[in-house]
């Protein structure tokens, strides 16, 4: 018989990976301190519960997808968290992106009441988990990940064990570094080819078959070129990440030029349009700063496999 899951936090990343379960067929109880994502689940066939001990007694293992390691520890060591519905040998399965010290430390408290842990971060964007194809990066031991593959792969369609709990969040920080790094260079790139003179739809394809492609131009340089920025992933997320990428600058002696810029970059992109702006609104800057925007034609408001 396959494992059930309670899944708390069903936003845009994690209402989507708690489909994919339903989806296929796993048992699936949800907790979400917002009813109107609690009712979307329900409608596809999860069962509500009233916190997350209810959701986790219930299912056995858990899985969380939180905005901070702030929320998660509330989630999960809090009262009516997860720690007090889990059995022993249950298992707490983080989807949240987290700073390796704060996964660690949370770990360590599921321990202590007989709970393992297995780091789950992902990575790909809201349009990949909404098809069950994101990559999941994995922390923790390989017997706990084996024994909950049939799920993660429900979810994702590859995943990479990367080590012991905290490696995953190691991984997961430089990915997104990389990310944000990629969309502030899109974004000068477009400018370039605008004020160049260039038909920008043509540039855009141009790029893409290029050397200077990046999975941030073929994704979030359509969502800029019609002009919606929906790419489901907010500023205030993006600011998270790059503190975990600095605070790992500074832990293991890198020298970050390039990260410190972007995140300056984007510091500025929260005061201009508000932490709840998407983090491709980040290109915006640079069109107000020169006075004119990246629109062509033909490009979606929304990523769609
Ligand atoms: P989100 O803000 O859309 O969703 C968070 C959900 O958590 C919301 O539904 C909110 O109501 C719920 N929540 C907040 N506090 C709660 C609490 N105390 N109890 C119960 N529910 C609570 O965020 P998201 O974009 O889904 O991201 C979730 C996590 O996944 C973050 O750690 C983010 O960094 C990471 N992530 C997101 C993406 C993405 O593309 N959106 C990609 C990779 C990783």
């Amino acid at each position: 018989m396959s494992e059930s899951y309670a899944f708390i936090g069903l936003g845009h990343l994690g209402g989507n990976l708690a489909a994919s379960l339903i989806r296929n067929g796993f048992a699936v109880t949800v907790f979400d301190r917002d009813p109107t994502a609690v009712e979307r689940l329900v409608a596809l066939g999860a069962t509500a519960t009233s916190s997350p001990a209810d959701a986790a007694a219930r299912a056995g293992n858990a899985i969380s997808c939180l905005p901070s390691p702030k929320v998660s520890e509330a989630v999960l060591a809090g009262p009516g968290g997860l720690l007090e519905g889990l059995p022993q040998g249950g298992t707490w399965i983080e989807m949240s992106t987290n700073g390796r010290d704060d996964i660690m430390r949370l770990a360590a408290l599921a321990s202590a009441k007989g709970v393992e842990t297995l780091e789950c971060p992902v990575t790909g964007g809201v349009h990949l988990a909404a098809a069950g194809k994101i990559t999941a990066l994995v922390g923790g031991d390989a017997a706990l990940y084996a024994r909950h593959r049939p799920a993660i792969e429900a979810m994702c369609a590859r995943s990479f064990l990367m080590g012991p709990v905290g490696s995953a969040a190691v991984i997961k920080v430089i990915t997104n570094m990389l990310a944000f790094i990629h969309l502030v260079a899109a974004g000068e790139a477009l400018m370039l080819a605008k004020q160049g003179g260039l038909d920008l739809a043509q540039s855009y394809h141009a790029i893409v078959a290029s050397s200077g492609n990046s999975f941030v131009h073929e994704t979030e340089s359509q969502l800029i070129l019609n002009g919606s920025y929906d790419i489901g992933f907010t500023m205030d997320l993006a600011l998270k990440d790059l503190g975990f990428a600095l605070a790992m600058g500074e832990q293991s002696g890198v020298p970050l030029d390039l990260a410190s810029r972007v995140n300056a970059i984007f510091q500025q992109g929260k005061a201009a349009y508000g932490g709840a702006a998407w983090s491709t609104q980040i290109v915006k800057l640079l069109e107000d700063a020169v006075g004119t925007d990246l629109r062509a034609p033909g490009f979606p408001a929304k990523l769609e496999l």
